[in-house]
């Protein structure tokens, strides 16, 4: 999504040496790797596109990934940079030398670069757990993101490990196929209830016919997320609160067992841990085929999963919805900087960055959707096509003359990260839960301010926050 966005408007500015390299042998990213049954984005559509490429076609407000996963193949054509893309090309060193950025691949092709974006995604590296006896399972073992078409669910006893968006969405799509589905569940989620139905197709004609209508709703939506994310970042705004009530009333009244029901309700605030939105979580584990499982993992044995409790809970088919490494961005990629400074010693602690984009002594270099940004229920390509928006003022810098290298200053990072380490502390992610947001330390790993502030801020880099040699 962020390799394609950048191909796109470096071009239409008028760029004519770009290169993408993409590992794989498709674009899509998140959207080719993650193929599970129910995946689907959980921002709107009409929302979660290109802002210069809306689509009148999208199936359901909350379209599926197959979709999303066509929409960028589509967008890349119609924009002409799929030529662009090096497929099969991973890079494997990126190193500053000589004033330009030095590529390598893993194939041995080399490139040499003045500018040099790394749009590797953050939810990317799959995360496994660390459960004894993992590898003794007999049946058949996968993460959701590496999800084996080649394995039969239907009449299976199916288990799936974690309680995120991931695992939400797979249990409505697989309990009807499944024999038996047990749901590991660490930690019980909030849920916000969702409506999905899909588009008629007179709505869609009619967005087709009026692109003023399909901006008008892309409009729209972004300014009722862009109120979301304001009051998300305060834990006691009144949208928490709405938010609150929503997910409360939804497990109240969906869930008719009232054991059930206490197993199933979070003990920590709704929004804490990203929220999770489905139409029919709640009804699907209420199925006779469905059993939530709290009992913590105790081992995994050939048969199946042994609950702390003793029980052996037989499985033929386990997944493990259990997440990515969130840390890891564009790593193990090898980043060296000026004067041989290496990434991998800078990130040791862990990832920092001058407003998530830039970093001290890697001139030319910037990221999107990089470390500290801005994650939660919002869409990413719009956060993404901001930070382009001020990438490639970073780039016009060094384009137009006006210097030759360009990279935030320690300072300015130093300063950037103690005040949003600061607001993190006054976040709702801060409020008493676990969840992949937060860093080694507890602290939150996202933009911590409003989203009208990171707008504002995207809109122009501060000069004096950045180094500029000639
Ligand atoms: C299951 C799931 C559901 C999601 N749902 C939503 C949603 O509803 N709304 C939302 O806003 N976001 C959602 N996200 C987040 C999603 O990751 C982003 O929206 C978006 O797709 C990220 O795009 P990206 O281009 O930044 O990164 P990615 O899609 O991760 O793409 C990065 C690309 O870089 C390539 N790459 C990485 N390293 C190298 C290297 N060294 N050399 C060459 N190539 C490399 C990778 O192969 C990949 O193709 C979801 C994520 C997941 C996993």
């Amino acid at each position: 999504m962020a390799g394609i966005l950048s191909a796109i408007k470096l071009t239409e500015a008028g760029f004519t040496d770009v290169t993408v390299y993409e590992k794989a042998d498709r674009l899509g990213g998140t959207w080719r790797e993650n193929t599970y049954p129910g995946i689907a984005c959980d921002v709107p559509s009409h929302l979660y596109s290109y802002s210069f490429h809306l689509n009148p076609d999208w199936s359901h407000p909350f379209s599926p990934g197959q979709e999303i996963q066509a929409y960028l193949e589509q967008v890349a054509r119609d924009h002409h940079v799929e030529g662009l893309i090096h497929f099969g090309e991973e890079i494997t060193t990126c190193a500053w030398n000589d004033r330009r950025w030095h590529l390598d691949t893993v194939t041995g092709h080399q490139n040499v670069a003045d500018f040099v974006i790394a749009a590797t995604g953050v939810l990317h590296h799959p995360n496994y757990p660390e459960i004894k006896g993992l590898n003794t399972f007999v049946g058949s073992v996968f993460h959701s993101s590496r999800w084996d078409h080649g394995v039969a669910i239907d009449d299976a006893r199916v288990g799936i490990i974690g309680t995120g968006s991931t695992a939400v969405q797979l249990v409505s799509a697989v309990v009807d196929r499944a024999k038996t589905l047990s749901l590991f569940q660490r930690t019980a989620q909030w849920i916000m209830p969702q409506e999905n139905p899909a588009y008629r197709a007179e709505e869609r004609a009619d967005w087709s016919r009026n692109p003023g209508k399909l901006q008008h709703l892309h409009q729209t939506l972004s300014e009722l997320f862009t109120s979301f994310a304001n009051g998300i970042v305060n834990a006691e705004s009144p949208e928490m609160a709405m938010i609150a009530d929503l997910c409360r009333q939804n497990l109240e009244t969906k869930v008719t067992d009232p054991e059930l029901r206490e197993r199933l309700r979070p003990n920590y605030r709704a929004a804490c841990k990203r929220l999770v939105i489905s139409p029919n979580f709640y009804e699907s584990m209420q199925r006779d085929n469905a059993e939530l499982v709290t009992d913590p993992i105790d081992h995994i044995e050939a048969g199946g999963i042994r609950t702390g409790d003793g029980r052996l809970h037989a499985l033929d088919v386990m997944v493990l919805a259990t997440g990515f490494k969130v840390d890891a961005f564009m790593r193990p990629m090898s980043v060296i900087g000026r004067d041989g400074r290496d990434l991998a010693q800078v990130w040791s602690d862990r990832p920092n960055a001058y407003l998530s984009i830039s970093i001290p002594e890697f001139p030319n270099f910037a990221m999107i959707n990089g470390p500290n940004g801005p994650v939660g229920n919002f869409s990413l390509i719009e956060v993404a096509e901001l930070q382009f928006g001020y990438i490639m003022q970073l780039v016009d810098r060094v384009h137009s003359g006006q210097c030759r290298e360009i990279s935030a200053t320690q300072s300015a990072t130093d300063q950037f990260e103690s005040e949003r380490v600061t607001a993190a502390a006054k976040t709702i992610w801060s409020t008493g839960c676990r969840s992949w947001y937060l860093d080694d330390r507890g602290i939150p790993a996202t933009w911590p301010w409003s989203f009208d502030r990171f707008c504002a801020e995207m809109e122009r880099p501060k000069l004096e926050a950045f180094e500029l040699r000639p």
